[in-house]
C-alpha cells in the first residue's frame, strides 16, 4: 500500500504538478536541483522576516533542547511569561490579557467564545455575531460561520450559525455600512454580542481595502452600543499594513484582538487572542462554572513561544520598520507603472500589500484565469497565488531590490500575456 498526500485547497483531479521544495533562505525557496523560487506571498502570508532567520532558528534549537512541551492548564513556563511581557510593547494598553492557541482559526474561535462567555457570565442575552461581507476568518466551523458564504463552505452550510452581515464599505458607499452596523447595534430584540472584522484589508476575500477612518467609525458605533469589537489581525498583524497592527492606524483599541501568522515570524504555529480587562473579569470568579472553557493540547508550546520571543527581538533590534517602508515606497513606484496599463483595474495598496485585478472579461475566483496565472508564475519561479483574477504581492520584509524587480517584471509579463486588450 502507498499513502497519498491530500493537499489543502488543491483539486488533485486537475493533475497539476506539486513541486517539491528542499530548503529555504530569506525570500527564497529552493528545489533540490538548486532552482530558486522567490516567495512573493510569504508562504501564504505567514513569513515576515524571511525564511530560516538565524535568530528564530537558534531560539527554536535552544528551547527544544530545554523544555519542549508541557501542560499549560494550571502550569506556566518562562517563554510564555517572556512573551506576555514582550507583547506589552506592541499591543494597546487596554489589551491586558492573552490567551494562547495554535492557529488563526483557533484564535478566532477563542475570540468568539470569549465574547459569548462575557455576555453569558454577565447574565445578559446577547448572542448574535456581526460580520463584514467578503470576510475570511479561518476554516474551522465557527470561523467559517463568521466568514463569507460561498463555494468554499456550501457543503457545510448546515453546520454554520447565523450571523448579521454588514456590507463591505466600498468607496462612496461607506455610510451604508455604518448605517447597517448602527441598525444591528440598536436592535433590542436581537442584540449583537460582537462585531468581528479584518481591519483595513480583507485578505482571502480578495485583498479588499478600506480606510482607517471607516474602521474607527465602526469601532465607535460598537463602543456606543456595547457591542464587543473583535479585530482579526491574523493576516494584517506584524507589519503587513505598514504598522505593527492595522488598528493602530485608526487609533482603535479593540476589545479582543486575534494574531497568529506573523507572531512567530511565520515559522511555527502559535496564536494569541488578546482581551481587555472586562472580558477577563467576566470570567474571573470563585465559581468554576464561569471559567473560560477552552484548551488545546499544545497551548503555549514552549518552542513556539521561544520563536515568538525571537520575532519580538527582531522587531526590537533590527530595522524592520525601515524594510517595510522601503517595500511601501517600491510598491508605490511600481503602482505608477501599472496605472499606465489599460487592462489593470482596482489598483490598491495598504502598507506592504499591493493588489489589482487583471481584466480578462470574466473574473471570479473559479474563472480559469486564476490557475493559468498560477502556472505562469510557477513556470517563471515566482511564488504568487492570485485570488481569481486578483494579483497581489505580500513578500517577506527582507526582500531585496533585485528580488522585488524580478517579481514586478514577471507580473508585467503576465499583464501583457493575459490582458484582454
Ligand atoms: C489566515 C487567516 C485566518 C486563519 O488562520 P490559520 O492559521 O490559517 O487558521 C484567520 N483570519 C484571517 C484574517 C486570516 O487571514
Amino acid at each position: 500500500m502507498s499513502i497519498n498526500i491530500w493537499h489543502p485547497f488543491t483539486q488533485h483531479g486537475l493533475g497539476e504538478p506539486i513541486p517539491e521544495i528542499a530548503r529555504a533562505e530569506g525570500t527564497c525557496l529552493y528545489k533540490s536541483d538548486g532552482t530558486r523560487i522567490i516567495d512573493a506571498i510569504s508562504s501564504w502570508w505567514v513569513q515576515t522576516h524571511g525564511h530560516c532567520h538565524p535568530k528564530i532558528t537558534a531560539a527554536i534549537q535552544a528551547q527544544s533542547a530545554k523544555l519542549d512541551q508541557m501542560i499549560f492548564a494550571g502550569w506556566t513556563h518562562g517563554p510564555a511569561q517572556e512573551l506576555a511581557e514582550g507583547l506589552a510593547d506592541f499591543l494597546p494598553d487596554s489589551l491586558e490579557h492573552i490567551f494562547f492557541s495554535d492557529s488563526g482559526s483557533t484564535a478566532v474561535e477563542v475570540a468568539l467564545k470569549m465574547a459569548l462567555g462575557y455576555w453569558h457570565n454577565r447574565g445578559e442575552v446577547r448572542q448574535k455575531i456581526l460580520v463584514m461581507e467578503h470576510s475570511y476568518h479561518g476554516d474551522t466551523i465557527g470561523a467559517m460561520s463568521v466568514g463569507a458564504r460561498g463555494v468554499f463552505n456550501q457543503a457545510y452550510a448546515p453546520l454554520l450559525f447565523d450571523v448579521g452581515t454588514i456590507s463591505f464599505p466600498e468607496a462612496g458607499a461607506e455610510q451604508q455600512t455604518l448605517d447597517q452596523l448602527e441598525a444591528f447595534s440598536t436592535d433590542c430584540d436581537n442584540a449583537p454580542a460582537a462585531l468581528i472584522v479584518e481591519p483595513l484589508v480583507l485578505g482571502a476575500g480578495g485583498m479588499k481595502m478600506y480606510s482607517p477612518a471607516i474602521l474607527a467609525q465602526m469601532a465607535a458605533i460598537c463602543r456606543e452600543h456595547d457591542v464587543l469589537f473583535i479585530a482579526d489581525e491574523v493576516m494584517t498583524g506584524w507589519g503587513r499594513t505598514g504598522t505593527v497592527f492595522a488598528c493602530e492606524q485608526a487609533g482603535v483599541e479593540p476589545d479582543i484582538l486575534c494574531m497568529a501568522k506573523g507572531l512567530t515570524g511565520g515559522v511555527i504555529p502559535l496564536a494569541v487572542t488578546a482581551a481587555s480587562d472586562p472580558i477577563y473579569q467576566a470570567h474571573y470568579s470563585e465559581d468554576r462554572a464561569q471559567m473560560f472553557f477552552h484548551s488545546s493540547s499544545f497551548t503555549a508550546n514552549p518552542i513556539a513561544c521561544a520563536a515568538a520571543n525571537a520575532n519580538l527581538a527582531i522587531w526590537r533590534d533590527e530595522p524592520v520598520q525601515e524594510r517595510i517602508d522601503a517595500i511601501i515606497a517600491s510598491h508605490q513606484a511600481f503602482a505608477e507603472r501599472l496605472k499606465q496599463k489599460s487592462n489593470v483595474s482596482g489598483l490598491r495598496q495598504c502598507g506592504t500589500i499591493l493588489a489589482f485585478e487583471i481584466d480578462d472579461g470574466a473574473g471570479d475566483y473559479m474563472s480559469s484565469l486564476g490557475p493559468q496565472l498560477l502556472r505562469f508564475f510557477r513556470d517563471r519561479n515566482i511564488l504568487l497565488r492570485p485570488l481569481g483574477n486578483t494579483i497581489y504581492i505580500m513578500t517577506p520584509y527582507c526582500i531585496s531590490r533585485e528580488e522585488l524587480d524580478s517579481v514586478y517584471g514577471v507580473i508585467e509579463q503576465a499583464i501583457g500575456h493575459f490582458g484582454s486588450t
